[in-house]
């Protein structure tokens, strides 16, 4: 199963839940656009190369498509669709008037200057440019993009349409229009979802072990923040490794780690462990923040943790879902889990729109209550009819969006 595969597998059984009728799953299966784009850049030994380029539109009936672009090796188009629809269900979950887009630039910025990296951005903006825009498709930052390339876009859209649209992406930096908070705002969610279940649960964070898979934005700010609010970090890793230490990890030291040495499995900081082990580790919760497709049929019976924080995009593979539960394990999905990232990238966009600025206890005060509130219906639901949290987070989402595909006639 691919990507996209795999999100339409886990719509149909929530659809099924919900009585959808088969026009209705085919209309929520397809993308509404899809843009595929070739882009050209020089590179810096004079040579030409050519990038795959796409977005996609998955669905708009709640507001104007929204989501991140991620520059990615293996972005191809079945994961940018599958992302897309994701970030519909996201949305929707969350309750912000926004729908669903997701794009890619199928490359490998590793291996590219900071030059190239900025001419694939602007290219991107560029080929993109009728397409987007602040009523009608909002990129955002993903898998290797961050402010900056969000601020080279910006950019090149404003020159290419010849006005002044700040809303038109976020995730830009403070000083062009960027909102306070938006940097931590994925992990932030996270970490609020995260304590509601714990609260319920009845557990107290200083007895709990946290294992974080991906220490790029998402993953070093979720191990900041609960470093913080009492939890002992056990296990950290990146694409190049990780490490365990039962007697706890220091985020900012694993952070200085990766920066100096190009991994936190780098510094001695414990014993060096793969990705793979990482997944699998004594920890009692479990938070994956990298790629998709990790918790798969072969391992997800392995797993220690009795928490799962989705703060990745697809990390657990439906195959999955049944063993995870079987095992009791409270998986909070990614569709809520790491939605503090949209919510605070929709806040952003109020701010461009209304060239008011917000301060960094406005946006906490505004995201604290839409997570609390999001998981307790997510969570009442999944009680009520015996649900995982993943299918009452979808089912929540879907009743919202067909809802109102409904009230517009479709
Ligand atoms: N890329 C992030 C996500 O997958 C953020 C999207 C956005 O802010 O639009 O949720």
């Amino acid at each position: 199963m691919n990507s996209f595969e795999r999100y339409v597998k886990t719509l149909k059984e929530a659809a099924k839940k919900i009585g959808l009728d088969d026009a209705m799953i085919a209309k929520l299966s397809e993308p509404n656009n899809i843009i595929e784009k070739t882009i050209d850049i020089n590179k810096d030994d004079g040579s030409v190369v050519s990038f795959e380029a796409y977005r996609v539109q998955f669905n708009n009936a709640r507001g104007p498509y929204k989501g991140g672009i991620r520059f990615h090796p293996e972005a191809d188009i079945h994961d940018v669709k599958a992302l897309a629809a994701l970030m519909a269900i996201k949305c929707a979950v969350v309750g912000i008037p926004l729908g669903g887009g997701k794009g890619g630039v199928k490359c490998n910025p590793k291996e590219l200057s900071e030059k190239e990296i900025e001419q694939v951005a602007r290219s991107w903006a560029r080929a993109m440019a009728n397409d987007i825009g602040v009523d009608q498709d909002i990129p955002a930052p993903d898998v290797y993009t961050n402010p900056q390339i969000m601020a080279y876009m910006l950019d090149e859209y404003e020159k290419t349409v010849g006005r002044s649209e700040p809303g038109m992406i976020t995730g830009k930096p403070i000083a062009l229009g960027g909102s306070q908070g938006r940097d931590a705002a994925t992990a932030q969610g996270g970490v609020y979802v995260l304590q509601s279940l714990v609260k319920k649960l009845g557990k107290n964070p200083s007895d709990l072990r946290v294992a974080v898979q991906g220490y790029g934005n998402a993953g070093y700010h979720a191990a900041r923040l609960l470093h913080a609010a009492g939890y002992k970090i056990v296990a950290a890793s990146d694409s190049k490794g990780g490490v365990y230490n039962p007697e706890g990890l220091d985020p900012e030291v694993l952070s200085q780690t990766k920066k100096e040495q190009g991994s936190v499995s780098q510094g001695n900081l414990g014993d060096t462990i793969s990705n793979e082990d990482l997944l699998t580790c004594e920890c009692d919760i479990l938070i994956p923040a990298a790629l998709d497709n990790q918790l798969r049929e072969d391992n997800a019976s392995n797993v220690k943790a009795s928490i799962i924080l989705e703060l990745a995009n697809g990390p657990t593979a439906p195959e999955a879902d049944p063993i995870l539960r079987e095992k009791n394990i409270h998986v909070l999905p990614d569709v809520l889990a790491n939605a503090g990232g949209v919510t605070v990238s929709y806040f952003e966009w109020v701010q461009n729109r209304q060239q008011f600025y917000w301060t960094q206890e406005d946006v906490l005060s505004k995201l604290q209550p839409i997570m609390e509130k999001s998981f307790e219906a997510v969570f009442e639901t999944s009680q009520n009819k015996s649900l995982t949290l993943r299918e009452a987070a979808f089912i929540t989402a879907l009743s919202r969006i067909v809802e109102v595909m409904q009230l517009r006639g479709l």
